[in-house]
């Protein structure tokens, strides 16, 4: 069986996704073998990683951290820094995870399917930043885009049987969100939210920069956009359904009014474990449903003018080019300034609005096209945040 393992690369192996994907990987040591990783700063933690997995490969963020590393693995360990090094470490896989948070996941991603290979992608910034480019580079023979997110992994399983582009048999997608812990607050109440209440997420535990973004619910913004250019469909068929238990992880609701679900307790080892065994299922029971005791399940429409990321995001997605991009590269520079204290929470999305006010159509036709209008939005997002 060692033979014919599956060879994975883990990309933000010390975060939240890549920890939780180092735990599907100890599970099923005869199936996968953890090739290549990558990690920004926690460098004793990628150290004990490399050695208990005796991974070949690894990338670092700067020269800094290669030193410190090269002093804590064998020195047969090829030890590459900053982004271009990550395109060799993915060639060598079948399956690379994609746990990287924000733009800076961008290379992974086009790396990845540009050699061929199956993307778990968790990181869903760089799919939305760069969706006409991300899609081109889905079209090599061999590659193929599993959704990690746990609602878009909802769906594509949901989905399957579903085949012709564009999903004609489908009468919208329905989003699940969790409300994060502001669900139901009024705008005067929103006022007062600190640093620690929004790092307190109801139902999961995530990274901050996610965490935050589902208090705002730019999450659920940011993941109509992730789900239209995942499934090929437009955002006037996605809707957003608030479910509080986030048992539901997400619907299909078909032409004929059937609805599919897929459900299970809230455990990203599962959707994760579904993207590096899909199609076959690797047997955990990750999230098991006990269906003996009473569970309820409820459902609500969200609040678009207490939350406005939402009304935003799907603007973004009607506008296109590289509204969307713009839409992530502010957000990200303002949940950055939100959690240095540099900013009030209620300032996030307005100051998100104030760049996207300032957006000029651009076609996004190439991957420079993306990085300059990444790199414009967070000029003009720093530009109005508070000296
Ligand atoms: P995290 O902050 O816990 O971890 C991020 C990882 O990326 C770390 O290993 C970090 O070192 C690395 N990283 C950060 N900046 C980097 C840079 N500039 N260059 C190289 N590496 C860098 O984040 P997370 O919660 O694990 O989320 C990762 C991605 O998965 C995000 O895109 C998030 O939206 C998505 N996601 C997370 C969850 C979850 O449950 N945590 C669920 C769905 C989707
Ligand atoms: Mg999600």
């Amino acid at each position: 069986m060692t033979a014919s393992r599956t060879r994975v690369a883990l990309m933000g192996a010390t975060g939240s996704i890549g920890s939780q994907t180092l735990e599907v990987l100890r599970r099923e040591t005869d199936r996968f073998e953890l090739v290549a990783l990558s990690g920004g700063r926690r460098i004793e933690e990628l150290a004990a990683v490399v050695n208990e997995f005796r991974v070949h490969g690894v990338g670092v963020v700067d020269e800094t951290d290669r030193r410190r590393l090269s002093r804590l693995v064998p020195a047969t360990v090829e030890i590459v820094v900053g982004q271009e090094g990550l395109r060799g470490l993915c060639a060598g896989a079948e399956v690379v995870v994609n746990a990287v948070m924000g733009f800076a996941g961008l290379p992974v991603t086009l790396a990845t399917l540009e050699a061929g290979a199956r993307l778990a992608l968790a990181n869903k910034e760089s799919l939305i930043a760069a969706a006409p480019i991300v899609a081109r580079a889905r079209r090599t023979p061999g590659a193929e885009i599993l959704p990690v997110d746990s609602e878009h992994c909802a769906i594509y399983q949901c989905l399957v049987g579903s085949s012709e582009p564009g999903h004609p048999d489908v009468a919208q997608l329905l989003l699940t969100a969790s409300g994060g812990p502001f669900r139901g607050w009024e705008k005067e109440r929103l006022a007062t939210v600190t640093r620690s209440d929004a790092l307190a997420h109801p139902t999961w535990t995530m990274g901050p920069k996610i965490t935050i973004d589902s208090s705002t619910l730019m999450n659920k913004g940011l993941e109509v956009l992730e789900a239209s250019a995942l499934f090929g469909i437009e955002v006037d068929r996605i809707d957003v359904v608030v479910h509080p238990q986030s048992i539901v992880h997400s619907m299909v609701e078909f032409v004929d009014g059937s609805v599919l679900a897929q459900l299970s307790r809230p455990d990203m080892r599962l959707p994760i474990a579904y993207c590096l065994g899909a199609p076959e299922r690797l047997a955990h029971h990750w999230g098991q449903l006990d269906f003996r005791t009473v569970l309820t399940l409820e459902f609500e429409p969200p609040d678009h003018a207490a939350f406005p990321a939402l009304d935003l995001a799907y603007a973004a997605a009607r506008r296109g080019g590289a509204a969307p991009a713009w839409l992530s590269a502010a957000n990200e520079v303002c949940v950055e300034a939100f959690l240095e204290d540099r900013i009030e929470w209620v300032d996030i999305v307005p100051l998100v609005a104030l760049t996207m006010d300032e957006y000029v159509d651009d076609p996004l036709t190439s991957l420079d096209a993306v990085i300059a209008n990444d790199a414009q939005a967070r000029r003009i997002t720093h530009g109005n945040l508070p000296s």
